[in-house]
C-alpha cells in the first residue's frame, strides 16, 4: 500500500470520501489517523491523541491489541469465511457456547449478523415472527422509549424514531408507541404509568418492548436504576410482551458488569432477546448477534419452512470476527481486565464531587466506566458551534471527545493507563477555564 503525508490522506478523502453524521460542508478536516496502540491514535504527524470516545464505543481492550490482532491474522490463514447457512465452523460455534455461557439467563441461542442496527432489526423481525408462528398475528406493535438510539436502518429507525435523528425519513417509518425514559426517580412513576395503561389497554397487540438498559447512550448518556428497567420488563412478562435489550453500547463491561442485563436481574427483570454489536470483537471487526431464550427459538420450529427466520447476511458468523470476539471474550478471563474497569469507575467517582460544584457544568454522573455531564451555557443556541468548540479545543490538547448536543462524556478503553485519564479530567478543568473566560459558543446540537 502506497505511504501518504497526511496533506495526501487529507486531500484523497476530501475529494472521494463521505463521512457519517457529517454535514460535509461545515465539518472541520477529518483527524488523520495512521496508527493505534492501547488507548491512543495516532495521526500522520505523529501527534498523540487519547481515544477517549473508545472510537464510538468500540474498543475495549485497547487499539492494536496484539492478541486479538494475532488471532485474527491465524483466522484468515485457516478460513477467513465460509457462508453460515447449511455450513458451520468452529470460531462461530465456540463463540456462540461462550456467549451463552457468559450471558445472563435466560439466554439461549445467538444468531449473528454485521452491526449494531442489524441485530436490532433481527430482533425486530423475531418479535413480530414469534406472534405470528403462535397464532396472535395482531401483536404486531412496538413500545420503545423516549430518545432511545438503536440504529440507523429502518427497523431501528423506528424504534428510535423520538430521538429526532430521522425527520426526513419519518414518513416511512412505522409506527412505535413511546413511553418516558424514567431516567430519574420523578419519571419513573410517569414510565411505569404510561406502560400499564399501554399494556391495560393494549397488551394484545404488542409485540416488545425494546430499551437500552440502564444508559441510553447516543441520547446523550441518560442513566435508568436497574430495579427500574426490571420494573418495566416484569410488567410486560406478566402482559405477555417480549422484552428486547439492546445491549450494543451497554454490553462487554461498560456499566461495569459484562452486560448491563445482569443488573437488572439482580431486581428480577430479564430479557427475551439481547442485541450485543459495538464491544463484541474488542472493537476490531464489524459484526453483531442477537441472543434469545430457547422459547424464542421453539417458536420458530415447525414442519414448514414458512415459520423460519427467512434472514441472513453474505458474512453471517464471519470467522474472522468471531475470531476477534473469542479472543477478546477471553481477555476479560483475566483479572486484570475487570481490575481496570473497577479502576476507571473510582477515578470517574473521585472526580464526580468536582464536577458537581463546577459552575460550567450539570449532571456529572457515572455508571460503570461511563462518565457524562451536560455544559452549562448562558448563550442561546448557534446551532453546533459550540460541539466543534469543544471537539477541536479537546483535539488541540490531545484528546478525542465527541460531545452529543451538549453532553460530554467520557467512554474510555479499559486498558487506559490511570494516568492518561488522570490527565484528561486535567485537561477538561483547562478547557472549562476556557469556555468560561471565553464569549464560547453555546452547546450546539450536533448529533452523536
Ligand atoms: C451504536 C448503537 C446501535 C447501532 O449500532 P451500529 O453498529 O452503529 O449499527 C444500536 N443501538 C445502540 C444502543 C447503539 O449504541
Amino acid at each position: 500500500m502506497k505511504q501518504l503525508t497526511h496533506t495526501e490522506l487529507l486531500e484523497l478523502d476530501a475529494q472521494y470520501c463521505w463521512h457519517p453524521f457529517t454535514q460535509m460542508q461545515t465539518a472541520a478536516p477529518p483527524l488523520a489517523v495512521v496508527r493505534g496502540e492501547n488507548e491512543f491514535l495516532f495521526d500522520a504527524l505523529g501527534n498523540k491523541y487519547f481515544d477517549a470516545v473508545s472510537s464510538w464505543w468500540v474498543n475495549i481492550h485497547g487499539h492494536s491489541n496484539p492478541v486479538i490482532a494475532q488471532a485474527i491474522a491465524k483466522q484468515a490463514t485457516e478460513l477467513e469465511h465460509v457462508m453460515f447457512a447449511g455450513v458451520t465452523h468452529p470460531t462461530a460455534a465456540l463463540l456462540a457456547e461462550k456467549l451463552i455461557q457468559h450471558a445472563p439467563a435466560p439466554m439461549a441461542k445467538v444468531f449473528y449478523s454485521d452491526n449494531g442496527s442489524t441485530a436490532i432489526e433481527v430482533a425486530l423481525k423475531m418479535a413480530f415472527q414469534y406472534w405470528q408462528n403462535k397464532g396472535a398475528s395482531d401483536k404486531k406493535r412496538i413500545v420503545a422509549l423516549e430518545g432511545g438510539y438503536h440504529g440507523d436502518t429502518f427497523g431501528a429507525m423506528a424504534t428510535g424514531k423520538s430521538s429526532g435523528f430521522y425527520d426526513p425519513f419519518a414518513s416511512w417509518l412505522f409506527s412505535v408507541d413511546f413511553i418516558p425514559t424514567g431516567g430519574c426517580a420523578c419519571t419513573e412513576d410517569d414510565a411505569l404509568a404510561a406502560l400499564d395503561q399501554l399494556l391495560a389497554h393494549s397488551a394484545s397487540e404488542i409485540a416488545a418492548l425494546v430499551i437500552e438498559p440502564l444508559i441510553q447512550g447516543a441520547r446523550g448518556m441518560r442513566f435508568m436504576r436497574p430495579a427500574h428497567v426490571a420494573e418495566l420488563c416484569k410488567r410486560c412478562e406478566a402482559a405477555g410482551v417480549l422484552v428486547i435489550f439492546d445491549e450494543v453500547f451497554t454490553g462487554f463491561g461498560r456499566t461495569g458488569t459484562l452486560f448491563a442485563a445482569e443488573q437488572v436481574a439482580q431486581f428480577g427483570g430479564q430479557a427475551d432477546i439481547i442485541c450485543i454489536s459495538k464491544g463484541l470483537t474488542g472493537g476490531f471487526m464489524p459484526m453483531a448477534a442477537t441472543l434469545t431464550s430457547q422459547p424464542v427459538f421453539d417458536a420458530f420450529l415447525s414442519d414448514q419452512v414458512s415459520h423460519a427466520l427467512l434472514h441472513g447476511h453474505s458474512y453471517t458468523a464471519n470467522p474472522l470476527g468471531c475470531a476477534a470476539a473469542l479472543a477478546s471474550l477471553a481477555l476479560f478471563d483475566e483479572e486484570s481486565t475487570w481490575a481496570n474497569i473497577q479502576r476507571i469507575e473510582a477515578t470517574h467517582q473521585r472526580w464526580l464531587p468536582t464536577l458537581a460544584c463546577h459552575p460550567r457544568i450539570e449532571n456529572p454522573r457515572v455508571c460503570g466506566t461511563v462518565a457524562a455531564f451536560e455544559l452549562k451555557s448562558s448563550h442561546s443556541q448557534y446551532g453546533s458551534s459550540a460541539s466543534q468548540w469543544i471537539r477541536q479545543t479537546f483535539l488541540e490538547l490531545g484528546i478525542v471527545v465527541r460531545p452529543l448536543g451538549n453532553t460530554v462524556y467520557w467512554v474510555p478503553p479499559y486498558c487506559t493507563a490511570p494516568e492518561t485519564l488522570e490527565n484528561a479530567y486535567q485537561t477538561l478543568m483547562h478547557v472549562l477555564q476556557r469556555w468560561g473566560s471565553m464569549n464560547a459558543p453555546s452547546p450546539g446540537s450536533e448529533l452523536f
